[in-house]
């Protein structure tokens, strides 16, 4: 299980995810994505190796955007390699997600949604996730992107923390954890993700630790939290990161091991 990083606000969320994604490298990793949401299109940029190879990508490729979510990934399920690499994008291009954790019924849902004419393009488990995600919303179209981020979950067996967006709800951005640590940033109008506190711990002290089976629905400056299963409403308490940036980073060392061992 590796890093989450998303945004919503006024700020380009292009360099803070990259920064982000910088932040989480201690944990180890294989691949890193990026995707935002710039004039209704989603623009994602993926690549194995390390997070300075996909700032050279993103610098080829300009993008900006105020909405996004980037991933460090440790492959559990498919070859360490640029397609598998997360963000994933649905057929429609339309919804991007990050996933860590493992889906375990995978292989049933892949099989569900191949026999309804769903083209993978990737090896993982995630992709699994985006793609059940759009067949849902994009069936008639009569939901929500929360509701279809929410009825996915309902169905998939593992553990995850995810970060999801849809082109057709440009305003909104969806997370939702089961075994996969989460915390939400509370920013001023502005909201982060990470699976730490390291990627959010310059942006804002206030965090919102999310627990098992909770999702939370971001919108400008609005944050709403529900049970997955019930989708009862929850009120949760805020926290304050106690870490320093210096504490996060790999100060004189030249890498994270030998700072751990000091
Ligand atoms: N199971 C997913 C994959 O193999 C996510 C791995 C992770 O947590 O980084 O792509």
């Amino acid at each position: 299980m590796c890093g989450i990083i998303g945004y919503i606000g006024n700020r380009d969320a292009v360099p803070l995810l990259l920064k982000g994604l910088k932040r989480l490298e201690y944990r180890g990793y294989d691949s890193a994505g990026i995707a935002v949401l710039t004039d209704g299109q989603i623009h994602s940029i993926k690549k194995s190796g390390k997070v300075s190879q996909l700032e050279v990508l993103v610098d080829d490729t300009p993008m900006q955007g105020f909405i996004g979510l980037a991933h460090t990934r440790w492959a559990t399920h498919g070859e360490p390699n640029d397609i598998n690499a997360h963000p994933h994008v649905d057929h429609t291009g339309k919804i991007a997600l990050v996933h860590n954790g493992i889906i375990e019924n995978f292989g049933t849902l892949k099989r569900v949604l191949e026999n309804q004419g769903v083209a993978f393009t990737s090896d993982t488990d995630s992709e699994v996730l985006v793609q059940l995600i759009s067949a849902l919303y994009y069936n008639g179209k009569t939901i929500t992107f929360e509701e279809a981020v929410r009825g996915a979950l309902q169905e998939v067996v593992g553990a995850y923390g995810i970060v999801a967006v849809c082109a057709d709800e440009p305003e909104t951005l969806i997370a939702a954890r089961l075994g996969s640590p989460l915390v939400l940033g509370i920013g001023e109008d502005e909201y982060f993700l990470g699976s730490d506190a390291s990627p959010i711990v310059e942006y804002t002290r206030n965090v919102i630790y999310l627990d098992d089976g909770e999702m939370v629905k971001l919108t400008s400056g609005k944050h709403v939290i529900s049970n997955i299963h019930s989708k009862a409403l929850v009120t949760k308490k805020l926290s304050a990161i106690d870490l320093s940036v210096e504490e996060i980073e790999k100060g004189e060392f030249p890498h994270y091991m030998l700072k751990e061992i000091h």
